[in-house]
Order: C-alpha cells, then sequence, then structure tokens
C-alpha cells in the first residue's frame, strides 16, 4: 500500500479519538451505578491545547482564508531521517518473516537500545544499562511514577510547568482542590522567573517528598546552570526527597554550553533523582512514541526497598514494554554516528528556529528568555494577561502562541513560542510578528 493511503487510513482512526467525548445530556444516555474517581472532577477544566485547539477553529470560522502559523503546541514537524525510518521499515517487514518474527519483548526494553542509552546519552555518569527502562514516552512514565508515588507523597513543581506533573498528581490524589489562583492545596510551587533566574530560593521552599524538576524547561526554555542543579540534588538529599528530573530537551543543550544535560552529571544524585526523557523532541518521535526513564540502584525508599524493584513492578504490570519497532527506529538514532549526526541535524534545525525568533522579538525590544539550549522562546509582556496578548497576536498576524498562564500562575504575562516548524514558516511568521510589533 502506498506510503499516503497507510497515512492517510491512520488519520482517520486517530482524529476521531482527539477529538473532546461528547457531553452527556442530563436525562440521556442510562447512567452506570459507578463512581466517578473524585479526583478526576478536582483538575482544572479543559487542558491548555485542547482550549487552543479551540481558539483556532473560532479563528478560522472568522477568516477562513487565514495562513494560521502554528508557534503553539511542541510538536516536532520536520521528517525523521531516514537511516532511522529504514530500521524501523526494516524491522517491521521482518515481522512478516519466520526469522524476524517477534512478540513480546523484554518489559524493561531491548538490550542493546538500554545499554546504547547507557553508553551514548550517560556517557562517564555510571548509569548500567539495567537501570534504563525504556518506554513510550516521557508522559507515560510521569503517569506511572505516580503510580509508584502512591496518593500519600506531597509534591513539589516549578512554576510555571509543564502540566503533566501536577495533572497526574491531582488524579493520583496528592493534592486538594484548586483555588481561584490556579494553585492546587498541597502542591508546592517552586517560581521560576526571570527575576530569580528561573530558580527559586530554596531556602524558601517547602520540602515535599517529590520534586518534579525539567530542564531544558518547557516552558520557559530555560537550562539551569550546573551550580543551580547542584544546589537541587543537595537540597534534595538533606531533605529526603526524590527528584524526577524531566530531560526531554537535554538534546537542545549546546555542546558549548555549561548546562548540564542530565542530573547526573551532579555528584550525589545517583541516591536522589530518577530521570525521565524521551525521543520525542530528540528525534520527532512524538507519533512514533518512545522514551526511558533511569531508575538508579542506589536510590531507596525510607525503608531502604530500592525505588528500581517497584518500578520494575509498574512496569511489567502496567506497560509490558515500548513497540519494537519504535526500539528498532530508537537504536537506529544512537547506535551509528550516522544516526546521531542525522538527529543532530534535525534538532540543528528547531535550535535555529529558536535563533530567528529571539532575535526577532529582541530586535522588537521585548524582553525574551529561552531559546538558546530549548526549542521554547518565553516573551514578557509586562502588565498584560497571557490569553489576551495570545488573542491580539492571532487576530492581528494569525500565528498561534501559548498563552504563559496555562502552565500555572508564574507563567501570567509571558507567552510560549515554538520552534517547532518549518524555517519558512517561522521567518512568515516573524515577518508578522515585527509589523504587528514595531
Ligand atoms: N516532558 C516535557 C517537559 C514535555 O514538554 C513533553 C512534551 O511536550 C513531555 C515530557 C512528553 O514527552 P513524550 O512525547 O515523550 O511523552
Amino acid at each position: 500500500m502506498p506510503v499516503n493511503m497507510i497515512s492517510k487510513l491512520l488519520e482517520k482512526a486517530v482524529l476521531p479519538a482527539l477529538d473532546v467525548a461528547p457531553p452527556v445530556k442530563i436525562g440521556g444516555p442510562r447512567r452506570t451505578s459507578v463512581l466517578r474517581n473524585p479526583n478526576m472532577e478536582k483538575l482544572q477544566k479543559g487542558y491548555l491545547f485542547p482550549e487552543i485547539s479551540i481558539k483556532r477553529e473560532e479563528h478560522l470560522k472568522k477568516y477562513p482564508d487565514a495562513k494560521v502559523i502554528s508557534l503553539g503546541i511542541g510538536d516536532t514537524t520536520e521528517p525523521i531521517p531516514s537511516i532511522v525510518t529504514s530500521a524501523m521499515a526494516e524491522y517491521a517487514l521482518g515481522l512478516s518473516t519466520p526469522e524476524g518474527y517477534q512478540g513480546y519483548g523484554p518489559e524493561q526494553g531491548h538490550k542493546n537500545l538500554r545499554k546504547a542509552i547507557a553508553d551514548k546519552v550517560y556517557p562517564d555518569m555510571g548509569i548500567k544499562e539495567t537501570e534504563v527502562f525504556i518506554s513510550d514516552g516521557a508522559q507515560c512514565d510521569i503517569a506511572r511514577l505516580q503510580t509508584l508515588f502512591g496518593p500519600n507523597v506531597t509534591i513539589a513543581v516549578q512554576d510555571p510547568t509543564f502540566p503533566g506533573y501536577v495533572d497526574n498528581g491531582v488524579i493520583m490524589g496528592q493534592t486538594g482542590k484548586v483555588d481561584d489562583g490556579g494553585k492546587y492545596a498541597g502542591i508546592e510551587y517552586m517560581r521560576c522567573a526571570p527575576e530569580n533566574a528561573f530558580f527559586p530560593d530554596l531556602s524558601r521552599v517547602r520540602r515535599t517528598d517529590v520534586i518534579f524538576f525539567c530542564s531544558p524547561n518547557n516552558p520557559t526554555g530555560h537550562a539551569a546552570s550546573r551550580d543551580q542543579l547542584r544546589q537541587l540534588v543537595d537540597f534534595a538529599r538533606r531533605n529526603g526527597s526524590i527528584i524526577v528530573f524531566d530531560s526531554a530537551y537535554s538534546s537542545y543543550v549546546s555542546s558549548s554550553s555549561s548546562s548540564p544535560r542530565s542530573i547526573y552529571e551532579i555528584p550525589g544524585a545517583r541516591e536522589v533523582a530518577i530521570e525521565v526523557s524521551s525521543f520525542s523532541k530528540f528525534a520527532g518521535f512524538t507519533g512514533v512514541r518512545l522514551g526511558w526513564a533511569v531508575v538508579p540502584d542506589e536510590l531507596l525508599y525510607s525503608d531502604g526497598f530500592p525505588v528500581a524493584r517497584d518500578f520494575d513492578r509498574v512496569v511489567c504490570t502496567c506497560f509490558n514494554g515500548a513497540s519494537s519497532i519504535a526500539q528498532a527506529g530508537g537504536l537506529a538514532c544512537l547506535s551509528t554516528e550516522e544516526g546521531r549526526a542525522a538527529v543532530r541535524r534535525v534538532v540543528g534545525v528547531y535550535k535555529e528556529n529558536a535563533r530567528v525568533l529571539v532575535d526577532t522579538f529582541s530586535s522588537l525590544g521585548k524582553e525574551v528568555h529561552g531559546g538558546g539550549d530549548a526549542p521554547y522562546v518565553w516573551v514578557r509582556f509586562p502588565g498584560r494577561r497571557s490569553w489576551d496578548v495570545f488573542a491580539e497576536i492571532l487576530e492581528k498576524t494569525h500565528v498561534i502562541t501559548v498563552p504563559g498562564s496555562g502552565f500555572g500562575p508564574g507563567g501570567e504575562g509571558f507567552i510560549r513560542v515554538s520552534a517547532f516548524n518549518s524555517r519558512d514558516r517561522v521567518l512568515e511568521a516573524c515577518e508578522r510578528l515585527k509589523s504587528f510589533l514595531a
């Protein structure tokens, strides 16, 4: 079957699933007697990106001919290098042969890929292949880690933050209700703003059991310095906390940057940190789905039990292993210099887009952050509400951004601009932004 026909079939199959579930009519369909998980009710209405999609649809109804450019959702747009897709295709075709067929793989992932990650992503950091658990993406690992922690732990997040840490904590029952300011009772919000170099004053942060920390950061684009991560690790060690370090954007840290790519570059991190990471933004696998979590042997609960043993159990019970086709692709990204160079080139395209965006906003006199070691640019609009800025930019330039307040109260007054689009579209968006903001 031709490739474009396969894509069309998948599109058909996938699109309805992305639609928001139809509202239940009162007096309509018969109800069961099953109680809803009460924590689901606590979740704030509307997830950020569906909300933005609705605004986009409304905009297109108003301006049917508008050429909308999305610098919103952090989804990759460049094709996956053929050295990677050929490896997946070859593996997939092999499944049709008696010699190439394989069923379930190891739940923790294929040995070669675990080893490639340990060797190539964590060189000289002492990470063993058995400490690497292959997954279907960082988002899924964040949810599975919450299963591991259960409802009784306390959590801290950066503010603003990637929403997945908070929402999974809410679903697990680790929080109370949300207040009018958008904060959940029970969560410690660590404000990260330009004024504190995007790093909290830890002497004023309440101790929690788990600390979610993302660097390079979504949404601010800030890559934490070595000194900041040292402080974080020391803080966790002093308090007996576990850091969940999200390094989904580590491949955007320039080789000349002094920011660490992994928490395990910091001495002492093995005893206090789990790292989740992903092939999504590193190799364009947002749709293919592949990621990993590192759980070091030294990480222990208060009773001395190894966290990795429980995580292994969760992976076996709740997951059953990542797609072997995706794993073949992951291996192709890492195992040869050719594969590594090919994915580096794609990351380079987005990094250059980010540079163009930073230059554009800077030339307009805006306060701009991020974009150097991350695919996100964080722009301040003092005294303005994020959603108003989002709406005005959309109305006047047909460019979609993301309101910073969608990432928590600390994002109010900012917008996030994503570098994930083709160079031509980014350049076109910059021209429009220049004429609007000049
Ligand atoms: N972590 C962060 C900080 C992200 O921004 C994203 C996606 O945008 C994810 C995790 C999810 O990654 P994955 O596609 O591997 O589930």
